[in-house]
């Protein structure tokens, strides 16, 4: 038989939004419930060193989401590890279905469900998939001691990417559509400075090359986007760091979206098309994208869903047993 449970506040997601939602959510004495999905702390647990989360000079990403985790919790946020694999929202209170098999109702939620890493979509990328082709150097650098590795891509993972792995490869090539990177300046200022990295301009991944037993990357063919040319390059890891897209599963047919899927919300505010619904973070935002934003917008939703539960009288019985809480309404105006 499947357990139920009821909260005012269900947030659904664990990077640096859904962990500062929870902070203010508890904070607001509304005993929020925090489901952390498949990947607990989000994002930032795939990185080494932040450097620009303000207060922290230099933070290991996985440590800072440690700090977050155990903040929201000690605030009085309930932390369950579990996915969300469908939510009602034609009804009111909000129906959540689970992979444990809890129903989590709430009466209201704050989508803090971030972006995943993108594929090139290519028949080879799918195959070496785990054998050799990554999303994620933190996870599988370490697998490439003394190996030749390409990272694909231009944005500041792909160039943080590259220089982490030159802690293991022999030389890292670094293939871009284009001759100028998005990635920060200081960013590139190092990856032009290290000896182990080569970059390849305006070429792309054709086709990722390998063993069949056992399966395993043994280089790749990139392509010249000007010329059509084939350079074939010798390489065991291959890197794919072309971006992250929102990930909307639950809500993509029912909310607004835009810019590739980012979940609409309105101006100067994490309310979606529909009430008590709430989202904020990567979710949300296709300009900016960084740890710090993502908490900002996750405060605003807390507020936002308080100020809301309140307006539909939905926030009596607040734990007022909770450290630290505020024991009024906030006004998510003032
Ligand atoms: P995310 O961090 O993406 O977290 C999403 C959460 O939602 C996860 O916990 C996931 O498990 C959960 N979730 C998803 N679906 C479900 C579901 N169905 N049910 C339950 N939970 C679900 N930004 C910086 O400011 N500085 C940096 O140095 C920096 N470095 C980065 C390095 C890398 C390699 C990457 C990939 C990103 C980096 N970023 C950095 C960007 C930063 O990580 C993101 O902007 C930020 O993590 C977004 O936070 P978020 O809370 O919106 O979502
Ligand atoms: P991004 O900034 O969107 O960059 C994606 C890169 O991949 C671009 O250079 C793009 O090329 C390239 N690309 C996209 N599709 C491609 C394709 N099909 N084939 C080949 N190349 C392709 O993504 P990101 O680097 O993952 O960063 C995402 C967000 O996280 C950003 O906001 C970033 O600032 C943030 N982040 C921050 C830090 C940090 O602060 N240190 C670290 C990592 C990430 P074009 O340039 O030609 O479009």
């Amino acid at each position: 038989m499947s357990d139920t449970r009821h909260t005012k506040v269900l947030i659904i997601g664990s990077g640096p939004a859904g962990y500062t939602a929870g902070v203010y959510a508890s904070r607001a004495m509304l005993s929020p419930i925090l489901v952390q999905g498949i990947e607990p702390g989000g994002q930032l647990t795939t990185t080494t060193e932040v450097e620009n989360w303000p207060g922290d000079t230099e933070v290991q990403g996985p440590d800072l989401m440690i700090r977050m985790e155990a903040h929201a919790r000690a605030m009085g946020t309930e932390i369950i590890g579990d996915i969300i694999t469908s939510l009602d929202m034609d009804s009111h209170p909000f129906v959540a279905q689970s992979d444990s098999g809890t129903v989590y109702t709430a009466d209201a939620v704050i989508l803090a469900t971030g972006a995943r890493a993108k594929w090139l979509g290519l028949p080879s990328e799918e195959k070496f998939k785990g054998f050799g082709v990554s999303a994620c150097a933190t996870c599988d650098g370490f697998f490439y001691r003394g190996q030749e590795i390409v990272v694909i891509g231009g944005g500041n993972t792909a160039v943080e990417e590259a220089l982490f792995l030159t802690n293991f490869a022999s030389k890292v090539t670094l293939i871009h559509r284009r001759d100028t990177l998005r990635a920060e300046k200081i960013l590139q200022d190092r990856l032009m400075k290290n000896p182990k990295i080569e970059t390849l301009w305006f070429h792309e991944l054709a086709e990722v090359i390998g063993a069949d037993s056992p399966l395993g990357v043994e280089g790749v063919r990139a392509r010249d986007v000007r010329t059509g040319a084939i350079t074939q390059i010798p390489a065991k890891g291959v890197f794919v760091a072309i971006g992250h897209a929102p990930a909307n599963e639950l809500v993509k047919d029912k909310l607004e979206t835009h810019m590739g899927g980012y979940v609409v919300t309105k101006p100067d505010s994490t309310a979606t098309s529909i009430p008590g619904i709430f989202a904020a973070g990567d979710l949300t935002d296709h300009k900016y994208r960084q740890a710090v934003t993502s908490a900002g917008m996750g405060c605003m939703a807390a507020l936002e869903a308080e100020r809301w539960l309140s307006e539909q009288n939905l926030d009596s019985g607040k734990d007022e047993t909770l450290p630290l809480g505020y024991g009024a309404p906030v006004d998510a105006t003032a």
